[in-house]
């Protein structure tokens, strides 16, 4: 039987797609045009996971019941706080019939998938390990691909981990390299997270000498950090929830100019403002951070009398995950930062 490539034929009791439908059905017989992967990993989203962690007060055992929990009730892994999901690695265990001659696929391969977790029916057997710091889970499960669905075969020069950590956020240094143009001033929040220092090291690229990539950071330690490792031109040393004290460090930091473009890659909320109050007239804001609040940015941004364009962080774009392990293939430096941070 073949199903809707979208995945709607999972969805129960509601006309939506999967994404925003409430529950989806789980179960593991495969339509024709659906491939099984047996999971051995979800990367959960950042936003999501911070979220569960907060909820659960970072104890592991309540961590492991909320995601079961919420993957028995949605038949998928979406935070029902955040609405966000992640990704998984695994390994192919069936592609259907219809599906045999249109795939480059074959059983065993080992992907990644590109589409988020908030619309994949999974199920959960068993958790084997959660590890808090990079947002990753072990299990034992399975889950489905629908004929839609994007993956990356896993690289064999990458580690395995590695892959899946820059993959889970390939939209934005994708994007970056589409948005940013020789000679832009850019500012990035969240600069030393995970998107963080994949857009600044695409930036930097994009933007050359003549540019200014500024990265915004907590503490000073990240922003010697940042610097160290050539990831940005200015590390800037601000709470992203205070638009005006960013606001006054970023025109400090570009000569009294208002800057090109903002990058915002922090996981927490109402840093809409602190995103749109640099920019200059048709300037580009572009929201990587899925606790980004349309109403916020469109009515803040309206309030401020900011003719700018803003981007709403598309997790996909043509080739972001190529994009993505090229970064890891060209830059040691960011290579062997991910490896530390994300194995
Ligand atoms: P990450 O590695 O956790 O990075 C987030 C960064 O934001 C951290 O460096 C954090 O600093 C910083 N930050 C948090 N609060 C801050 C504040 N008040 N001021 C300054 N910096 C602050 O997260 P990620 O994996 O890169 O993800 C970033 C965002 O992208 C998340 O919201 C995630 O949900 C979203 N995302 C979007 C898509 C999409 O398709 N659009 C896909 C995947 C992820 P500390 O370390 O000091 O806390």
């Amino acid at each position: 039987m073949k199903g809707c490539k979208y995945g709607t034929h999972r969805v129960i009791n509601e006309n939506v797609l999967p994404q925003p439908a409430i529950k989806v059905n789980n179960d593991m017989d495969i339509y024709d045009n659906e491939i099984l992967i047996d999971v051995s990993a979800l990367n959960i989203d950042s936003a999501s996971f911070t979220q569960i962690e907060e909820e659960c007060s970072h104890d592991i055992e309540k961590i492991k019941s909320k995601i079961i929990e919420i993957v028995k009730e949605k038949g998928k892994m979406q935070n029902p706080v955040t609405g966000s999901g992640g990704m998984l690695i695994g390994s192919i265990e069936k592609i259907g019939n219809d599906l045999l001659d249109k795939t480059d696929l074959k059983v065993g391969d080992k992907i990644a998938t590109l589409v988020s977790l908030s619309l994949t029916p999974l199920r959960i057997d068993e958790i084997i390990d959660i590890k808090p710091d990079i947002d990753r889970v072990e299990i034992k499960g399975k889950a489905i691909l629908f004929e839609s669905g994007i993956y990356a075969k896993l690289p064999e020069d990458i580690e395995e981990n590695l892959a899946l950590a820059a993959l889970d956020v390939a939209g934005a240094p994708a994007q970056t390299q589409k948005l940013v143009k020789e000679g832009d001033s850019v500012l990035i929040l969240g600069a030393a997270g995970k998107s963080g220092m994949l857009c600044c090291y695409e930036a930097k690229k994009k933007a050359g000498k003549k540019g200014r990539v500024m990265g915004l950071v907590r503490g000073e330690k990240q922003a010697q950090f940042l610097i160290e490792n050539k990831l940005v031109d200015v590390a800037i040393v601000a709470d992203a929830q205070n638009p005006n004290e960013v606001l006054q460090k970023v025109l400090r930091a570009n000569k009294g100019c208002e800057i090109d473009l903002c990058i915002n890659c922090v996981n927490v909320s109402n840093t809409e403002m602190t995103s749109i109050l640099p920019v200059k007239d048709d300037g580009i804001v572009y929201f990587f951070s899925m606790a980004t609040a349309f109403t916020k940015a469109a009515l803040g941004a309206e309030g401020v009398g900011k003719d700018i364009n803003m981007v709403i962080g598309n997790g996909y774009t043509k080739g972001h995950a190529d994009v993505t392990i090229n970064a890891l293939r060209e830059s040691e430096t960011l290579r062997n930062i991910f490896k530390k941070l994300y194995i």
